[in-house]
């Protein structure tokens, strides 16, 4: 038997949109690291598969659209059930709509707001309670540079984003006393499905304009999933023990300004 100390030792974490991309990334690492893992995403097939793959022992894999009040009710009654208490949250579940802002109509906007915004607001309302019942612990919130600046066609997803900013800076401020700390990951662009999004749901215009986009990174290269995984890890561990209520910027030196080279 292995004596190494994981940074997640004895902890319970819940990952939203954990079925793939960074969120898959987050509940392989926090395994590894000795966390038991709740994958919570609408991808069942998928989110199963990784599930299994981490393992019975140390994974349950939950259907969970984070939009819905009764979803969260149901998937924190299966964690307990299964490992006996949370004291880790990861809002990872995002979805990204590309509309010029006077183009998108209300119900795409409404569509990402419920997803982006109300899935962090229950996620955090759901859960910290559980948190607390276990003696404190963490909630990272997945937000992104378009939560400190702008991005063309992207109008519902950054005004989402900000929110998410919003909700970590209020819930740190709010749940402190409870020993639950709350930060917010902001990445630039990661090489996952969203940014890899299908022709056909992709205006033309707007998918010329995003692949070229990883290319103005000052590292020259999109950010990997499994990077963005080592900061949530970060940030659900000791190593963070005294910082709350901070976004935290990991982009390949996108946000330092404008690049000429
Ligand atoms: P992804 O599309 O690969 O993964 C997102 C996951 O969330 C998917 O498994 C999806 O099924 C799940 N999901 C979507 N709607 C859901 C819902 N209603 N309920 C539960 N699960 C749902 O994208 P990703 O890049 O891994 O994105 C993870 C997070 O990072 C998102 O919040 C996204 O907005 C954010 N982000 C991504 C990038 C990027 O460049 N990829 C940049 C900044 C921020």
């Amino acid at each position: 038997m292995s004596s190494r100390t994981g940074k997640l030792d004895g902890r319970v974490v819940l990952i939203t949109g954990a079925a793939r991309g960074m969120g898959e990334q987050e509940a392989r690492l926090f395994a590894a690291e000795g966390a038991k893992v709740v994958l919570a995403d609408v991808l069942d097939d998928q989110g199963a598969a990784v599930a299994a793959d981490i393992g019975a022992e140390s994974a349950l894999y939950v259907h969970l659209d984070v939009s819905e009040e009764d979803g969260w009710t149901a998937a924190v009654a299966a964690a307990k059930e299964r490992f006996g208490r949370i004291d880790g949250l990861v809002n990872n579940a995002g979805i990204l709509h590309f509309n010029a802002l006077v183009a998108t109509p209300l119900a795409d906007f409404e569509k990402v707001t419920r997803v982006n915004v109300n899935g962090v607001f229950l996620g955090i309302r759901a859960v910290a309670p559980e948190i607390a019942a276990a003696g404190g612990g963490t909630i990272v919130n997945t937000a992104s540079l378009a939560a400190l600046a702008g991005m063309a066609y992207i109008g519902a997803y950054a005004a989402s984003k900000h929110a998410v900013l919003g909700l970590t800076r209020v819930a740190a401020l709010e749940l402190a006393a409870q020993d639950i700390r709350v930060n917010a990951i902001c990445p630039g662009v990661v090489d996952t499905p969203m940014a890899n999004p299908a022709p056909e749901v992709t205006p033309a215009a707007v998918a010329d304009a995003t692949a070229e986009a990883w290319k103005s990174v000052p590292m020259k290269r999109m950010g990997r999933p499994e990077e963005v995984a080592k900061l949530a890890l970060f940030l659900s561990g000791e190593d963070s023990s005294y910082i709350t209520g901070q976004p935290f910027v990991i982009d390949g030196g996108l946000q330092a300004g404008m690049n000429l080279g």
